[in-house]
């Protein structure tokens, strides 16, 4: 029907007669004669017509907003004085001849020229509408380049896309699994995969040496900002490569993809280790644009008069950091300092303690804090020489068990490195390496804290006689603070796979039960593997500047992981649970509403 977008008209089509599709974007009487901007996926063209061609005028005169038209024209130049240099094709106009409408259109729920603050739930509810915005559909384009970037990288270096199934056995990766009845199995359930990580593995173990797959993944989590209940993987899994060559490879395909799709220059990634990114930034996944870092200071505190922070420094889970933020104490008010203390709360700490630094020369004198009492005078100037305090600094204080002050301190270097804007860079990409193999759950046992394929660092009998203290051969990405992929070379032996489950506590019949198959494809010749999974959304997120997950995606679900638009998960025919097997509880039949 068409021979060119509306966005891809330019001068060089000066004289040429076009035929464009799209949707009326605006529309405006100009002494008689009507100005359509007209609309598609490329951008917006302006067609001009003149009432001399009547039967084209009276159309044009009819269209509304959003109504779908066909025009054909002469492209010509815009008269001197209406050039818009703002628009891609603000050089040109298309004098149009002939019109057709091919649909017409309600009003739209919400204007789409030119920006309006609509809630959320509306755009979700009319996603088709929202979706037709410039500014979604340059998002959806980006998400399109990255994938088939990713593509041609991979498939360049020999990487087969092999599709794994959706309805299969749980995979862990530490979510619940979301469910799907039988109804030929009457009482058995499919779980749809967390990750396709046991198939790829043994996609490995059949000899497909290099595999990706850009795969939907689904897990029932509580849904955080950035999360979804189904996301997209690009997934990989290779044979005979070790970290280095696994992260070498991937990290070449996400630095081209920055310069190729925003000509950022991503630089080499730096490796830090896990414990020196808790230790520093208080986070597995430290947002590195941010100068300020961490200080341990349980020495110090470990026997001042002050129980709040003698008892963690003394805790061998304890920990006591302080974090300095230069020139904050003029910088900040008593109420945002309040403020902070409220915000560390949502993380666990029970308060935020803080010294600010009037004029050092004057000692003791020259702080101000509401602790200075119970740290006492030589306390107070050892914190402040450590920390190479200055006339103008906030030091902040974390004090409680480790992992509250790594969530609650890392958050406040996180959010005062947002709220002042204290960012050194645009981009800080790392990887984080030698991760534990285990974290403790909770209930005096451990989980692992990847996945049990992980592979440790260490041989089966000195993984079982130390597990707190074993590492593991796995790698993260990180960009900006967010966790944008994460894989590990993995256990290809059966011995310390087992070993494995049973520090998990996975006792033989479990084993044998959930991941025979796995431990049976051990036994015959599975090669040394090893890959990861980068987080599309996540990446593209990054790629188009938003921090909302939902943006780059099409058709997303709410926090509450539901779609407002059809209206999913919704109750379904009595005919169909029947069929299944299945009864719904009164309780929970009567609790489905959104
Ligand atoms: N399956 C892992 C995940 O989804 C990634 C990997 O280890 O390759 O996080």
């Amino acid at each position: 029907m068409r021979s060119h977008y509306c966005g891809d008209i330019n001068l060089g089509h000066n004289g040429e007669t076009v035929t464009l599709c799209g949707w009326v974007h605006r529309r405006r009487d100009h002494g008689g004669v009507i100005f359509l901007d007209l609309r598609d996926r490329e951008g917006i063209a302006q067609v001009v017509i003149d009432p001399d061609t009547e039967e084209a005028f009276a159309l044009a005169d009819k269209a509304r907003s959003e109504y779908v038209l066909k025009v054909t024209g002469r492209v010509r130049p815009r008269p001197e004085g209406t050039v818009n240099p703002n628009m891609p094709t603000g050089e040109i106009e298309v004098l149009g001849k002939e019109v057709e409408i091919l649909n017409d259109a309600q009003t739209p729920p919400f204007q789409l020229d030119g920006y309006t603050d609509v809630g959320e739930d509306v755009r979700l509810r009319y996603r088709y509408m929202d979706l037709r915005r410039p500014e979604m559909q340059e998002k959806l384009i980006m998400r399109s380049k990255a994938t088939r970037m990713v593509r041609n990288y991979l498939e360049e270096r020999g990487f087969l896309d092999i599709e794994t199934p959706v309805l299969t056995r749980a995979t862990p990766e530490g979510a619940r699994d979301y469910l799907v009845p039988s109804r030929v199995h009457q009482g058995s359930f499919y779980a749809l995969p967390q990750s396709p990580q046991l198939f790829k593995q043994l996609l490995m173990v059949s000899g497909f040496d290099r595999y990706y797959q850009i795969v939907k993944c689904f897990r029932d989590e509580d849904l955080r900002a950035e999360r979804q209940p189904e996301f997209t993987q690009i997934d990989i899994e290779t044979s005979f490569m070790n970290e280095e060559d696994v992260m070498a490879t991937t990290e070449e395909m996400v630095t081209r993809m920055f310069n190729e799709l925003l000509s950022v220059d991503l630089g080499a990634f730096p490796h830090m280790t896990f414990a020196e990114a808790m230790q520093k930034y208080g986070s597995d996944k430290p947002d590195l644009r941010i100068p300020l870092e961490l200080e341990d200071i349980d020495d110090l505190v470990a026997s001042v008069d002050f129980k709040v922070f003698n008892g963690p420094a003394n805790d061998p889970k304890g920990r006591v950091a302080a974090l300095k933020l230069p020139q904050g104490a003029t910088k900040l008010t008593r109420k945002q300092i309040d403020d902070y203390g409220k915000y560390v709360g949502n993380y666990g700490a029970k308060g935020l303690a803080w010294v600010k630094v009037n004029e050092l020369a004057k000692g003791v004198e020259g702080l101000q804090s509401p602790i200075l009492k119970f740290l006492g005078e030589d306390v107070a100037l050892n914190i402040m020489a450590r920390l190479e305090a200055k006339d103008g600094d906030i030091i902040f204080f974390g004090a409680d068990s480790a992992s509250v002050v790594n969530d609650a301190m890392g958050a406040l270097r996180c959010k005062l490195g947002a709220d002042l804007d204290l960012y050194t860079k645009a981009w800080a990409p790392l990887w984080v390496v030698d991760f534990p193999m285990f974290e403790e759950n909770g209930q005096g046992g451990l989980t692992a804290l990847h996945h049990p394929f992980t592979a440790p660092t260490c041989t089966p009998e000195e993984l079982e006689a130390n597990p707190e203290t074993a590492l593991s051969r796995a790698y993260d990405m990180v960009i900006n603070g967010y966790e944008v992929g994460g894989g590990s070379v993995r256990i290809h032996k059966q011995d310390m796979q087992e070993a494995v489950f049973r520090v998990l506590n996975i006792d033989e019949e479990e084993q044998r039960e959930k991941f025979g198959f796995l431990l049976d494809a051990l036994k015959f010749g599975a090669p040394p593997h090893g890959g990861l999974a980068f987080g599309l959304d996540r990446l593209v997120m990054l790629l188009c500047g938003t921090d909302n997950i939902r943006e780059v995606i099409a058709f997303p679900k709410t926090q509450s992981a539901a779609c407002q638009m059809t209206q999913a998960p919704s109750p379904v025919d009595p005919q169909q649970l029947h069929d299944l097997n299945i009864r719904i509880r009164r309780d929970a039949a009567s609790a489905t509403s959104h």
